[in-house]
């Protein structure tokens, strides 16, 4: 005899395994669920089941979208000539906040992390090169995280892009070393994209 009915017990469970949500956090949350309306909870539920199901990556720089091309590779007042590469889309997010960049992007969906058997085959790598043999780029900014692994694949990519006509630069860190964009205010990434240097 659990002191939860099993369900709530499972549901707590399932939650606590998200990121960010330990099983105090996934309690709270299954309480406050409780007490909503029940037409709430279940416009959440449809609501989450949707974008699970609709969402997915974009066919060309694998943001997140709900067409075939994401809203970002599709606006014609994008400069196509730059490209700037990050790890995720949460940290493409931190850049677009930032108003400092008006290129493209293309998302890697990870960083080379060779302990976790991730290796170059295991994020977008092979879809930057058809990009780059595909479409006109004057320029790359590789964008990864101040991180070991994230340092790595910069200077994986960068020794991939070295003999392409290319400019490739690496945003200047301000930053401090293990941190991660995405939790870094939108005046230090537009300093970095703009200190940018070349790489490589
Ligand atoms: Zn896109």
């Amino acid at each position: 005899m659990g002191v939860y009915p099993s369900i709530l017990f499972d549901l707590i469970r399932m939650l606590s395994r998200l990121p960010g949500l330990g099983e105090k956090s996934a309690t709270r949350i299954v309480m406050q669920l409780l007490r909503m309306p029940r037409e709430e909870v279940r416009a959440l539920a449809a609501l989450i089941h949707r974008v699970r199901s609709e969402i997915r990556a974009c066919s060309r720089c694998y943001h997140f979208t709900d067409a075939e091309v994401c809203d970002l590779c599709r606006d014609p007042s994008r400069d196509t000539g730059v490209l700037c590469v990050v790890e995720s889309t949460a940290d493409l997010l931190a850049i677009e906040q930032s108003g400092a960049f008006k290129g493209r992007y293309h998302v890697l969906q990870g960083v080379l992390a060779p302990l976790n058997a991730m290796g170059p085959e295991n994020i977008r790598i092979r879809e930057l090169m058809k990009r780059l043999d595909e479409e006109v780029v004057q320029e790359v900014i590789i964008a990864t995280n101040p991180s070991g692994e994230g340092e790595a694949t910069a200077h994986y990519l960068s020794r991939l892009l070295k003999d392409r006509p290319l400019r490739i630069s690496r945003i200047a860190y301000g930053v401090p070393m293990g941190s991660d964009l995405k939790y870094i205010d939108r005046v230090t990434i537009e300093r970095a994209l703009k200190g940018r240097q070349p790489f490589g």
